[in-house]
């Protein structure tokens, strides 16, 4: 009989952090800028070169931490891990062993019953990018200009057992990231990059098994499928009475499989020294004070008060909190219109559909969450139908003009006037004489019916609010 595994899974992302410079120099760390562009002696690793550490960058990771409830360590150090690589001028990357910057933390993810789980945090380490190697046919290029970019490298605890939560653990996490500014957080750019290490373990056996390390998950598609396949080949060599091998293992996304990239007899020794150009920090609390205070609200808690203060469902509630942007045009429309339902309608169908169709971003459109708002006003006052609101809508997302102006321009406007409306209801109530009749007999389901032929004959352009108002109080009087 094949034997049940629990998955045992940690992470370890890095994360490009957002600062103009780049981490011990001056250099512009701009993605997409014309190779070797930005460099110099410094993140060029030529002899003699002196580092200089980046303060944005050692602020921009402790905000990540605090936010993630980790302690900073007001003492840290900076370290050499040494190794030869191409992309690696200077033969050896300065990051974080012992004191990193944080330590501690954690991210809560919600489990399929809904219940919360808490995913430990290890550490939160600075460090700094290497080059890029571009492979072509027959030979190699290198571009430093992404080398010496400020990374953060934040460790989990191997507390994830299933692929599924790896994907809602960095979901999270990428959404608490972006909101803080620490980074953009582009997978397809490389500046949220993950790996993650998978062992299994036998409960009735009480046996773990050798862990395998996994490189080159470029997506949260990657990481779930490039678990699920190792959960699959690891119970498959253990059923089967192998072994498994300690190695470092890469996601083939064309073959959708892993491959061995170097089996790991025993651990890399790096020879870590001190950094001695750059070696001892020490950190404020003026400074720490500082930055808790220019935290802002963190998605999970805007989450929760969507859902505690505006009454939303928690999916309505999770869309609107990804972005930041969307959450505050949510808010701006709500304020407008009060009416937050019909605000997470607007947004989580049309203005998401016209967003996709159109593949644009909110903060690059001119539409406004006032404007929505007072969309929605119109169209409960009933001044505008529902669907001439949707041609209002479109016409908003692309030119940012005032919806009244709109419904002026496109003769949208329905006519309130209460003598035309009461002119027409009363015609409909004179010619359906045995409609009223049937009223009486206690068929309700004719008002409907009443308030049907009273647009008609308006021929649409009738506010159905205050036809429906006019049809119910003549016949509450009948
Ligand atoms: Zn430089």
């Amino acid at each position: 009989m094949n034997r049940k595994f629990k998955a045992v899974i940690g992470l370890e992302v890095h994360v490009e952090l957002n600062t103009e410079s780049k981490m011990f120099c001056s250099c512009s760390s701009a993605f997409g800028a014309p190779v070797n562009s930005n460099i110099c002696p410094v993140c060029f690793g030529l002899p003699g070169a002196l580092p200089k550490l980046n303060k944005r960058a050692v602020e921009l990771a402790i905000k990540a931490g605090l936010a993630l409830n980790c302690s900073i360590n007001r003492i840290f150090n900076l370290d050499r891990k040494n190794y030869y690589y191409p992309d690696n001028p200077k033969n050896y990357q300065i990051t974080q062993k012992d004191y990193p910057l944080c330590y501690g933390g954690s991210i809560e993810i919600e489990d399929s019953d809904g219940n919360y789980k808490t995913i430990n945090i290890e550490r939160i380490h600075i460090e700094e990018d290497a080059g890029k190697l571009l492979h072509l046919k027959d030979k190699s290029l290198i571009d430093f200009n992404r080398a010496g970019t400020p990374l953060m490298e934040i460790v989990t605890m191997p507390d994830i057992t299933s692929p599924k939560e790896a994907v809602d653990f960095l979901k999270k996490l990428k959404r608490l990231l972006t909101a803080l500014g620490v980074s953009d957080c582009k997978m397809e750019e490389g500046s949220l990059r993950c790996d993650g290490n998978i062992s299994l373990y036998d409960k009735t056996y009480n046996t773990a098994y050798n862990k395998v390390e996994l490189k080159n998950i470029n997506s949260f598609k990657a990481l779930e499928k490039a678990f699920e396949y190792e959960i699959k080949r690891q119970s498959d060599l253990i059923n089967c009475g192998k072994s498994i091998n300690k190695e470092t293992r890469r996601w083939d996304e064309q073959a959708m499989i892993t491959q061995v990239m170097r089996k790991k007899e025993k651990g890399e020794d790096y020879r870590y020294l001190v950094e001695g150009d750059a070696s001892s920090y020490k950190i404020s609390e003026e400074f720490i004070d500082e930055i808790k205070r220019s935290l802002p609200e963190l998605p999970e808690e805007r989450y929760k008060r969507f859902i505690r203060d505006y009454g939303l469902l928690p999916y309505e509630a999770d869309l609107l909190c990804e972005d930041p942007c969307v959450s505050d045009f949510f808010e701006e429309a709500e304020r407008t219109c009060s009416d937050p339902k019909a605000v997470s309608n607007w947004i989580l169908g049309e203005l998401f559909r016209m967003l996709k169709e159109k593949n644009l971003k909110l903060r690059n459109i001119p539409l406004s969450g006032d404007m929505l708002g007072k969309l929605i006003l119109l169209i409960k006052e009933g001044s505008i139908s529902s669907s001439g609101g949707k041609a209002v809508f479109e016409r908003m997302f692309l030119e940012g003009k005032d919806p009244k102006v709109i419904v002026t321009e496109e003769g949208l406007l329905q006519n309130s006037d209460g003598k035309y409306i009461e002119s027409i209801v009363d015609e409909v109530f004179i010619e359906n004489p045995k409609a009223l009749k049937e009223y009486k007999s206690g068929k309700e389901n004719i008002a409907t019916y009443l308030i049907g032929m009273s647009m008609k004959k308006s021929k649409g352009k009738a506010n159905p609010v205050l036809v429906k108002e006019k049809v119910l109080e003549k016949l509450k009087r009948l």
